[in-house]
């Protein structure tokens, strides 16, 4: 039930009420369409659909919003969201459609959306459209079935300089196991919803969290505490792949602690706490170092959000386990950055030698992923001796350090005293937690400047890639995926525009 409330240049704004969804029916772009990627493992593994589907004609009207599923009904969800430490009321699903879930023979329940599939009641002043450059890069990062290219003329001002430009309209199919996010409870605690904030929040736990009982009743507090729990962790894990999400506000952290609604994010190349990735974002809010507080910041907005449901013991029940995030994050990142080094048990220096590793990145400005992917790859003796052949850069770069030695010696001396530890079975570790690929901006640019041209190849190349990132690959070896970043890489920007 959507209401029109208000019109402003000619776009009528929607305040909706009392729903957490509307029915929203996508728009279908301009043909001719043109199927650009597939993921070959979602098409199988997640939909159980045959390849020779895409070789039928409807498919791609089926995954852009041309032509819908026997009994859908497509939904725009209603949320709100704190953007940039900011209060900023309803946003919604502004350019995206729900189109249904799909229970796959593993049992698992995948909730099917498309985004970029045309204005809903939730656009706000928005085109409800999205450019080929940010699907490719949603397409790439997300777990997305499908990129489709039209013809669709979308006008945007890719830099924030008043230059507009005519790009062209795309839609991504992608898959969440739930699309909720901390706004989706927001906007209905904000507004006195508070029927449909029960009713919601008990769906979320039933579906989602179904060790917690649903006659439990300190369920809340149980919820809160594994969001928190798995919050902590999923900014840890950004952090130890060099993820920066770009646009941590409320209305894009997912209730399941998944990362989605890929902005402006970007893998950090050499190792900087400030690395911004957002040119929008002038303050660095969401600087990578950041991350860590923003998570609590808006931990802290989910708990606002479920306070009118908490007895007070329950809200000082809460508050208590919001103060253990630093813990349970701090403890998350240790844990996963001990792995990156190969080490097993406990010592008690093991933060030190981390800590001081990253300071010599930061100091050399050494690559982050090649720093770790090559202390994996590396025998120790040749590790001892200091000279490294030029496949090994990023530690050639890192070995210009003054202190780089001692280092080498407290690590060396850390690893020796894990019994019988080979180096086989050392670099097997570590090379299964540090990726030799990340999607870097320079490789997602160079798949659009092709796309732009109508040439996905790289964008399939890429997609293959960072299915198994862990893994050494021939083509992505000759692309360069594992090699010095070339010299234009640094100039890239990415914005918000998308
Ligand atoms: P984001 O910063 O991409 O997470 O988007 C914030 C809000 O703006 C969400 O409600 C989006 O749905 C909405 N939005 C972003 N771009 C568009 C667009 N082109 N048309 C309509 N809504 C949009
Ligand atoms: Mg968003
Ligand atoms: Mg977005």
């Amino acid at each position: 039930d959507a209401l029109p409330l208000d019109e402003v240049d000619g776009n009528v704004i929607h305040t909706v009420k009392r729903s957490v969804f509307s029915e929203s029916q996508p728009s279908p772009l301009k043909e001719p369409l043109t199927l650009a990627a597939v993921s070959q493992d979602v098409l199988r593994n997640i939909l159980d659909l045959n390849e020779s589907v895409i070789q039928n004609e409807e498919f791609v009207r089926c995954v852009s919003g041309g032509k819908l599923f026997p009994g859908s009904v497509p939904l725009a969800h209603r949320y709100g969201g704190h953007q940039f430490g900011y209060w900023a009321g309803q946003l919604g699903d502004g350019r995206a459609h729900l189109l249904g879930e799909y229970t796959n023979r593993k049992g698992e329940r995948w909730e099917v959306q498309l985004k970029g599939s045309g204005k809903t009641p939730y656009s706000r002043s928005g085109d409800g459209r999205a450019v080929i450059r940010s699907s490719v890069r949603e397409f790439l990062c997300s777990e997305a079935l499908s990129l489709v290219v039209s013809e669709e003329p979308v006008w945007r001002d890719p830099f924030y300089n008043g230059s507009v430009i005519k790009e062209r309209g795309a839609v991504v199919l992608r898959l969440a196991k739930s699309w909720f996010r901390i706004g989706s409870l927001e906007i209905l605690t904000r507004t006195g919803e508070l029927d449909v904030l029960r009713t919601l929040l008990d769906f979320v736990i039933k579906e989602h969290f179904k060790s917690i009982g649903t006659n439990d009743p300190d369920k809340y507090v149980v919820f809160f505490s594994r969001v928190l729990n798995e919050t902590a962790h999923l900014i840890a894990h950004w952090m130890s792949v060099g993820f920066a999400h770009g646009v941590c506000n409320t209305d894009n952290f997912s209730l399941l602690s998944i990362t989605f609604d890929y902005g402006p994010f970007g893998f950090m190349e050499s190792y900087d706490p400030n690395f911004v990735p957002n040119t929008s974002d002038d303050e660095g809010r969401y600087s990578i170092g950041a991350q860590a507080n923003v998570g609590l910041f808006n931990l802290q907005k989910l708990l606002e959000a479920l306070k009118p449901l908490l007895t007070s013991d329950q809200l000082s029940q809460s508050q208590q386990i919001l103060r253990e995030y630093p813990q349970i994050y701090h403890q998350r990142f240790h844990e996963l950055f001990k792995a990156k080094l190969g080490f097993l048990g406990n010592e008690e220096k093991d933060s030190y030698v981390i800590a001081f590793l990253l300071k010599l990145m930061e100091d050399t400005g050494a690559d982050f992923t090649m720093t770790f992917r090559q202390l994996s790859e590396v025998t120790l003796s040749r590790l001892q001796k200091g000279s490294f052949a030029p496949s090994l850069w990023a530690l050639s770069d890192l070995s210009s350090h003054k202190h780089f030695r001692d280092w080498v010696q407290l690590y060396l001396q850390r690893l020796s005293r894990i019994m019988s530890d080979s180096d086989e079975e050392r670099q097997h570790r570590m090379q299964g937690v540090n990726p030799r690929y990340v999607l870097r901006n320079w490789m997602a640019e160079s798949a659009i400047r092709k796309a732009e041209k109508n040439d996905y190849s790289e964008v399939t190349l890429l997609q293959k890639t960072l299915m198994e990132p862990f893994m050494e690959q021939e083509e992505a070896e000759r692309a360069g995926y594992a090699s010095k970043p070339p010299s234009w890489a640094q100039q890239l920007r990415v914005s918000c525009s998308s």
